[in-house]
């Protein structure tokens, strides 16, 4: 029987409290569960799984300490504003941590064999971090620091990571460009917030794809521009995992972008990506939560993503 995927959700993730109006808010992760009970198939298919939350020495490093101090003492103080329209809360460190935590196991989990693929339901999000501050809803970078975890623990060379969120990944470009094995794939809304991430833009190894797309393209266009992108960061470069930043604000009607994609694109762009992972590194996907502030939308379309990763029959229009 081949593994299964796991889904990893920490309850902590929910304490991250950025208050009343915020579209980065905890709906945004009860509408994966709510969708997931209309989906009796998917949900017996899953491992489900809380995992453990990062130690603040696992996000040092990839973070600055000062940084990461800070946020754990304004957390500890009660809470207060990071960025502009970033906030921490109490709960905020064990959210932050528990997020992390999530990746880790994750990675753990694909590279032991206890699952082949895991997606992590995860908040906040974390593809805006930089290393020595919060940004763009964002605290810590969890997919790159998962990205550097899994060279450092588990000594795989080569990761893969793949952003479709309708915002550019600057703060995982940022913690990954320096290292020429990780490469990264960011496809996003151009001129877009955090105005980051033009084509020329490839890091300083050449190991960043950058694809600046505008709104309201047919959604093929952005799948055929995304998969076109990562053949291209593939070329000679098999990843020993892909990791990828599943932000579900590209899909039509967000509010916070202008893409058109629908939950079952987001299903095919999957398929696409574990049909590559397969023939590179045994199918090992771990994907996590950034954007996507339609709930509902991000419900359907998490459990269309998880079918896919599942290798479940997806459904179209
Ligand atoms: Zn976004």
């Amino acid at each position: 029987m081949p593994s299964p995927v796991a889904f990893l959700s920490h309850a902590d993730c929910g304490r991250h409290d950025t208050g009343w109006g915020h579209p980065e808010h905890v709906g945004r992760l009860r509408a994966i569960p709510r969708a997931l009970r209309g989906d009796p198939e998917l949900f017996a298919e899953l491992l489900h799984a809380e995992p453990r939350r990062a130690t603040e020495d696992e996000i040092i490093g990839v973070h600055d300490a000062r940084y990461v101090r800070a946020v754990s003492e304004v957390a500890a103080s009660g809470g207060g504003h990071l960025d502009a329209d970033t906030v921490a809360s109490e709960g905020s460190w064990d959210a932050a941590t528990a997020a992390v935590g999530c990746l880790l196991d994750g990675v753990d989990m694909v590279v032991d064999g206890r699952a082949q693929r895991a997606f992590c339901a995860v908040r906040p999000p974390g593809h805006h971090a930089l290393r020595d501050r919060a940004m763009g809803f964002c605290l810590f970078g969890n997919v790159a620091i998962a990205a550097h975890y899994a060279r450092a623990k588990h000594g795989l060379e080569r990761v893969l990571i793949v952003d479709w969120d309708v915002h550019h990944g600057n703060g995982t470009q940022a913690l990954v460009e320096r290292e020429r094995d990780i490469r990264f794939v960011s496809m996003h809304q151009w001129p877009w917030y955090p105005g980051t991430g033009a084509a020329s833009d490839r890091g300083p190894h050449n190991s960043v794809w950058n694809v600046p797309m505008p709104a309201a393209h047919a959604p093929d266009v952005y799948l055929n521009a995304f998969l076109k992108a990562v053949d291209a960061a593939t070329d000679g470069f098999t990843p020993d995992l892909l990791l990828i930043s599943a932000g579900f604000d590209s899909l039509a009607g967000d509010p916070l972008g202008g893409f058109t994609l629908e939950p079952w694109h987001m299903a095919a762009l999957t398929t696409q990506l574990v049909e590559r992972a397969s023939s590179w590194c045994g199918g090992r996907v771990v994907s996590a939560l950034e954007g996507g502030y339609a709930p509902d939308r991000l419900g359907a379309a998490c459990a269309l993503h998880m079918r896919a990763l599942a290798g479940l029959t997806t459904f179209g229009p």
